[in-house]
């Protein structure tokens, strides 16, 4: 969906199509470097970091295995609950794999936190997390994020994975939702 169709409804965009793509292409590169000859399975937390996996990986030149897990942390509005519920776990047994996390945003960091130890909990060898966002005005609890795509203001953004009551995750950039579409 293109900026013309949301027009009134975010008040501006933050990080373009291009943005996103150009430092999805360096974080790749990365990451391809520090796994060389490793295993790697990545972990996408859904439904947000749907785009970021399947652009990541396809600007990354090596084998990796993919599995999601669905976490709930927020309900339907703007404000985080700090209360962390599986609503789809892994397929499969991860001990001993190399886990990478992928998400679309630290926001508290809570969500992440709770998963991180969660998987470490399973006997993963080793586990660390990419995002593409982070707020760290947020911060509630400090994660350690190895990859992030970039920093930004606290503003409840939209786009790319991240969603407002479900819409907006279909935009290819990052944009700030309008405070009328909410207040
Ligand atoms: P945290 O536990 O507060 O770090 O929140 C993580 C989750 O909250 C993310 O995976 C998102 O689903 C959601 N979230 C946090 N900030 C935003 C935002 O600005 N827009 C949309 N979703 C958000």
């Amino acid at each position: 969906m293109d900026l013309e169709s949301v027009k009134s409804e975010i008040e501006k965009v933050i990080i373009t199509e291009e943005q996103l793509q150009t430092r999805l292409k360096e974080i790749a590169k990365q990451i391809d470097n520090d796994y060389v000859g490793k295993e790697l399975l990545l972990i996408g937390v859904l439904k947000g970091a749907i785009m970021v996996m399947a652009d990541l990986t396809r600007h990354m030149n090596r084998h990796v295995e993919i599995d999601w897990m669905a976490v709930s942390s927020y309900g339907s509005g703007t404000k985080s609950s700090g209360v962390v519920r599986i609503l789809k776990d892994l397929d499969r047994d991860i001990t001993g794999k190399n886990v990478l996390i992928i998400e679309d945003i630290v926001d508290t960091g809570l969500t992440l936190d709770w998963l991180s130890n969660n998987l470490k909990s399973r006997g993963a060898g080793s586990v660390e997390i990419m995002t593409v966002l982070r707020k760290p005005e947020s911060a509630v609890v400090k994660v350690d994020v190895k990859y992030v795509g970039f920093d930004i203001p606290k503003d409840f953004v939209i786009g790319y994975g991240l969603d407002f009551n479900e819409k907006y995750r279909n935009l290819p950039f990052i944009a700030v939702l309008a405070k009328h579409m909410y207040e």
